[in-house]
């Protein structure tokens, strides 16, 4: 039964049901003397921060990465930075900057202009505005635990550049793949980010959000991360913005007879290497299951990381057959995925039956990898099906906005009637004489 089965694997896959290793709640027992729960974890860090300030990240950042930090080493040096971008490969900055030069692209054209309204009539004058403005400061996760990805500095930092974000701070956790990963230093000052702070996890988020001796607090916090970042991030919500709450990876493929069955194996495993991942396949045309199953059987003994994908699949995938194309897209809507791909002959007509999915990729030619690293909208995606509701991450995220409203005297005259009734139906009587004060001299 393919609902049960989706509400399982969707279950499977938010990010509450993330599961922590063995070592992981050891090192809980280790630290807290006793097993907690990834969210008390969450709490206790994040109390800690707030309390005490950067003795507490420092102290987390020792005991949960084992690195000893103190207040200078915590943050990249600018030597650091420009020694690491001398030292980076000159087609790997090439890339980088064709690849911010296509986010700028796309995020820019998603930028609203202000809405001016103006009601006029006689001498009575009404203007309403919708005024957008970036946000001032911007603290930004990039992963750092087991892999480095300078694709999600630019993901992150690069929408909130075009939007004018002028403060952008980094934290990445203290590791190889992380604060002391070249890479993502160098990509660091090719974007122009100046402040990163070697600090990873809930202490990060936390230091983020209420600000600590050296690091002052944001307005918003975006960027992936593993399950005790994730639950920060919601922890904190409230004192700053948020992005979402990001769980696995995942990609339902919707696929009809003109797929390639090579292609859609590649497209599951890809997902699923990010391990866990879930990687599904739905189709109308059953020959395609089991091509499918011996590609991937084939390619996955080929891989690297075959055995982790391999698992992950188990664990987070399926190969669908469905009756028809329409029943393919109501069992889509229903897991509501992060990434959908559309490998079928008319991407579009498919299109037009699907609403849930984060970000969609068209036709046999527009592998997720493209999304992931180069066509320029984001790659951070809502999971664990938030679609339903939610949405990748943009340049729009990192403005707010304000209204502005201005009448003259005529104009409230005009109003004042509605105005006062609404007012004394409420019992609020102050309001409603704010309004008739000014009418006192109405022939002004
Ligand atoms: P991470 O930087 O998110 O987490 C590492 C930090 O977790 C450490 O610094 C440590 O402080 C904390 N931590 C680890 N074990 C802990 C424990 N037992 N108790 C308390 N804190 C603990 O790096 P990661 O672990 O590599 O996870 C990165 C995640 O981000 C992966 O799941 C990856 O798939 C995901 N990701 C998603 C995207 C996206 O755009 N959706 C992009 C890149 C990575």
């Amino acid at each position: 039964d393919a609902t049960s089965l989706f509400a399982e694997l969707r279950n499977k896959l938010s990010p509450s049901g993330n599961v922590v290793s063995e070592a992981g709640r050891q090192r809980t027992i280790e630290l807290f003397g006793e097993p907690l729960t990834p969210q008390q974890v969450v709490e206790r860090i994040c109390n800690d921060v707030r309390d005490t300030g950067r003795d507490a990240l420092l102290d987390y950042s020792a005991k949960l990465d084992q690195k000893k930090l103190t207040p200078e080493t915590m943050r990249v040096s600018a030597e650091e930075l420009k020694a690491a971008h001398t030292k980076a490969d000159p087609e790997y900055l090439k890339t980088l900057r064709a690849i911010r030069e296509n986010i700028i692209e796309f995020q820019r054209a998603l930028l609203p202009d202000d809405v001016k309204i103006l009601r006029e009539a006689g001498e009575s004058k009404i203007e309403l505005r919708q005024r957008y403005l970036p946000l001032k400061r911007v603290g930004v996760c990039i992963p750092g635990g087991a892999a480095a990805y300078p694709s999600t500095l630019l993901m992150t930092a690069v929408p909130a550049q075009t939007a004018g974000v002028k403060e952008i701070v980094v934290v990445v956790p203290p590791t190889d793949f992380g604060g002391y990963n070249t890479d993502i230093l160098a990509a660091c000052y090719e974007l122009g980010i100046t402040e990163i702070y070697r600090v990873g996890g809930a202490q990060a988020v936390a230091a983020l959000a209420y600000g600590v001796e050296g690091i002052e607090r944001v307005d918003k916090i975006v960027g992936p991360g593993n399950l005790f970042v994730a639950l920060a991030k919601r922890h904190v919500f409230g004192e700053v913005d948020i992005d979402s709450i990001a769980g696995p990876s995942e990609v339902i493929v919707l696929a009809d007879e003109t797929a390639n069955p090579e292609f859609i194996a590649s497209d599951l495993i890809s997902q699923a290497e990010h391990s866990p991942g879930s990687g599904v396949l739905i189709t109308w045309h059953e020959p395609l299951i089991e091509a499918v199953r011996a590609a991937l059987i084939k390619q996955l003994n080929e891989l690297p990381r075959g055995d982790l994908a391999r698992q992950s699949l188990l664990d987070y995938g399926a190969l669908i057959l469905s009756r028809d194309a329409d029943e393919a897209a109501r069992l889509t809507d229903l897991l509501a995925t992060e990434h959908l791909h559309i490998s079928t002959s008319d991407p579009e007509q498919m299109l037009s039956k699907v609403q849930n999915a984060g970000a969609i990729f068209m036709g046999h030619y527009t592998p997720v990898a493209t999304g992931d690293y180069y066509a320029g909208p984001s790659h951070v995606l809502p999971t664990g099906g938030t679609a339903r509701f939610a949405n990748g991450l943009c340049s729009i995220d990192f403005l707010k906005r304000s209204s502005v409203i201005s009448y003259n005297q005529k104009g409230l005259a005009q109003d004042a009637p509605g105005i006062c009734l609404l007012a004394e139906k409420e019992g609020l009587t102050a309001h409603a004489a704010s309004v008739t004060i000014r009418l006192k001299n109405e022939s002004q």
